[in-house]
């Protein structure tokens, strides 16, 4: 069995709750961020000392009433995994929490660390004993081994500082956002290229972090504030302060956040999930007009990844939008299993094509991409034994033909089938479609703009889908 999990997408949350404890707000919030990650959950709480429950499993398993009572306290941490970087297992899943010279810390982290299996040897080498196979660990640890360069001792009004500088002087070339807790603080960090998404959160009970804004939706919310590149917070129990800790060179937003990943109540990285994907079924339909016009009869989404950018497409073209494809609500995500064989029997379980809808149409189906091509060959497959005259498949996004090193799950290079088969013409026929379209990336790039990573949609980049990036200078 090949290993295919390479990113690390996770969802963090945290912080300072005023009046009662926080573990159910961080239980809240990381139920809203599920999407980003269903392997494991994790909390971590306390006042004078800290305390971690972590499992694997969703949020509502891993979280029931008996481990809840154990989460006292008002400051904490919160994550959710998605298994990616390292095994599969419960000793993988996060907060970590480590005794170190100022007493306890624990961190929660969305992202993969590029220099991360380097430093891992090097701290090794120095008697460093790892438990897990995860970056966050590495991170943690290095800065741990770090810190004491800019603290003789423990000094709380520097460690904001200190754990900054430690993260840009080693981890200059990763992806991450990053939240510690310790010390009757809660500090959050998003890396210099910014390229995974990190907000705060004024609340009237307190003061939070989370990978994406719907994570407050239940808060009574004072405002909110998306952190930006090179910059961090920090949570105390009576003030917060929003600083910069790194100088951006160049910022590298995530463009598959939006093709895919965040909720798309959402507003990663300034602009609004849903309307990004209502633009770019918008973009597919012009696309559609300047070519041959097929005259369907109804547009159908992949549920759910591709029915915003459906309603896009059908506002724009006029055809009308149906539902011809349920989803089972019980049947988890089939990506993540690790043989093909697996992968298809989920897609089986997961779709069923409706009839009624369906027979003699010909029909526009919409999804935001193709991977390895498991779901458009089964879900094209179920549409024309239900009866649907033509299946003319369109993609939210455009070709996927590289691997992510900042996160993003995507299996090897090899995997992908816009590397097996190179045309349009040549896809469809592989799975069955009477055409594929994809979206240019000139339309892409045109409504995203500059300041954004498209490498995984690029072919002029290595196997590792990465440019060289520059040294990142510390500001403090
Ligand atoms: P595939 O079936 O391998 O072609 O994968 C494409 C399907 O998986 C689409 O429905 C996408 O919405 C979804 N997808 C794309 N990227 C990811 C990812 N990184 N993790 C999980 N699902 C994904």
């Amino acid at each position: 069995m090949f290993n295919d999990k390479l990113g690390e997408e996770c969802g963090i949350f945290g912080g300072y709750c005023k009046s009662s404890n926080i573990a159910p707000f961080i239980k809240t919030g990381l139920f809203k961020l599920q999407h980003r990650g269903q392997e494991s959950a994790g909390i971590c709480s306390g006042a004078q000392f800290q305390t971690l429950y972590k499992d694997k499993g969703l949020v509502t398993d891993v979280f029931d009433e008996k481990s809840m009572q154990k989460l006292t306290g008002k400051f904490g941490i919160g994550h959710v995994r998605y298994s990616t970087q390292g095994e599969s297992n419960a000793i993988n899943a996060q907060p970590y929490l480590l005794d170190y010279f100022g007493g306890q810390i624990s961190i929660a982290h969305n992202g993969n660390i590029k220099e991360a299996s380097e430093i891992r040897e090097e701290l090794e080498k120095s008697g460093v004993i790892f438990i897990t196979k995860s970056d966050s660990e590495v991170l943690l640890k290095k800065i741990l081994f770090e810190i004491k360069k800019y603290l003789t001792e423990f000094q709380e009004n520097l460690i904001f500082d200190a754990i900054g500088t430690c993260l840009n002087q080693n981890f200059s070339q990763g992806a991450y956002s990053a939240i510690f807790y310790l010390a009757n603080k809660v500090l959050a960090y998003r890396d210099p290229f910014g390229y995974r998404p990190l907000f705060f959160c004024e609340a009237e009970e307190g003061y939070f972090v989370a990978s994406e804004n719907v994570a407050f939706n239940e808060l009574n919310i004072i405002k909110i504030i998306e952190i930006q590149a090179g910059w961090g917070v920090e949570i105390n129990s009576n003030n917060y302060e929003i600083k910069p800790y790194a100088k951006v060179v160049e910022e590298q937003k995530c463009v598959f956040e939006h093709i895919y990943f965040s909720h798309p109540d959402s507003n990663t990285f300034g602009l609004s999930v849903y309307e990004s994907r209502i633009a770019l079924g918008k973009l597919l339909a012009k696309n559609d007009s300047i070519g041959e016009n097929i005259k369907a009869h109804i547009v159908v989404p992949v549920m759910d990844s591709g029915f915003i950018s459906a309603v896009g497409y059908s506002k724009e073209s006029g055809v009308p939008l149906e539902i011809g494809l349920l989803t089972n609500p019980w049947v988890g995500r089939s990506f993540i299993e690790p043989t093909q064989e697996l992968r298809t029997i989920k897609v089986k379980e997961k779709f069923s094509a409706i009839k009624a809808i369906v027979d003699g149409k010909k029909v526009i189906l919409i999804d935001d991409s193709i991977v390895r091509g498991t779901t458009a060959i089964e879900t094209v497959k179920m549409l024309k034994n239900a009866g649907a005259k033509e299946i003319h498949f369109r993609l939210a996004s455009p070709m996927i033909l590289n691997t992510c090193s900042w996160g993003v799950d995507i299996p090897t290079k090899e995997e992908l089938i816009a590397n097996t088969y190179k045309t349009q013409e040549q896809i469809a026929r592989y799975i069955g479609a009477d055409s594929v379209k994809y979206l240019p990336m000139e339309m892409l790039q045109e409504y995203f703009g500059q300041g954004w990573c498209y490498n995984c949609l690029m072919t002029n980049v290595g196997v590792e889908g990465c440019t060289q990036h520059t040294k990142i200078a510390a500001l403090i």
